[in-house]
């Protein structure tokens, strides 16, 4: 047995609805803008501009129904909604027919971002890592198992702040879809079960304060909720 010189941080997990047993996370993936008019508020033209790929560690990983802490380092802390695919199977350089069937779940989580620093990044030239890679940077809600999700690309992903609908579009209006995007990646990583992949937001992202109560989800599927304090 391997002897550590401190106990190895827990295994960060998610939980999976119908089951005790939890999804361990191994990396997670995101998707930088797969909705036209996301791309549009950010600045981008989505007619041009292909998705591209950024990362967030695993620890980011952060149950709902947690109080969140507003992260130091930013005055501009923004919510970006988005469906979440957990994978199950490994896939490396895989078509999009193949890639299908290595989605294990769903789930809803929001790509929490310092948009100030990265806006800087942008300016600069430099990594995202300090604007998306942060602690508690990934909320999510428990994981839907594929054969329990029905018909999920039929149904709105919405975000709501204080009661207050701020984001909210249809799951088919995604411009690259599952399939697609991880065939994407698996041309870049050799994916395996435990990667999760944050499949990109809508329009619609803002900034959070402290005290603000946020609730999220898919349409008759999965929801979560927090508080930023
Ligand atoms: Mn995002």
């Amino acid at each position: 047995m391997t002897s550590y010189i401190f106990p190895p941080a827990p295994q960060p997990s998610v939980a999976v609805r119908g089951t005790e047993q939890r999804y361990p996370v191994a990396r997670i993936f995101c998707v930088g803008r797969n909705y036209a008019a996301h791309a549009r508020e950010m600045g981008g033209d989505p007619g041009r501009e292909p998705p591209f790929y950024f990362t967030k560690p695993a620890s980011a990983i952060t149950a709902s129904g947690s109080t969140v802490a507003y992260p130091p380092g930013t005055k501009d802390y923004h919510y970006e909604m988005e469906l979440v695919i957990a994978i199950g199977a490994p896939v490396f350089k895989v078509t999009p027919e193949v890639a299908r069937v290595a989605v294990w779940g769903y789930a809803a989580g929001l790509d929490m971002t310092r948009r100030d620093l990265q806006a800087e990044a942008k300016k600069a030239g430099r990594p995202w890592d300090t604007a998306k890679g942060f602690d508690h940077s990934a909320p999510a809600s428990e994981l839907v198992p594929v054969a329990d999700a029905g018909a999920v690309f039929t149904r709105r992903l919405w975000l709501e702040v204080n009661g207050e609908l701020r984001q909210q579009s249809g799951l088919d209006e995604m411009v690259f879809t599952v399939a697609d995007v991880i065939h994407e990646l698996s041309k870049l990583y050799a994916l395996k079960a435990g990667d999760l992949v944050f499949m990109g937001t809508p329009a619609g992202v803002a900034a959070l304060q402290c005290g603000d109560q946020f609730r999220a989800g898919v349409d008759g599927l999965v929801e979560l909720g927090g508080h930023i304090a």
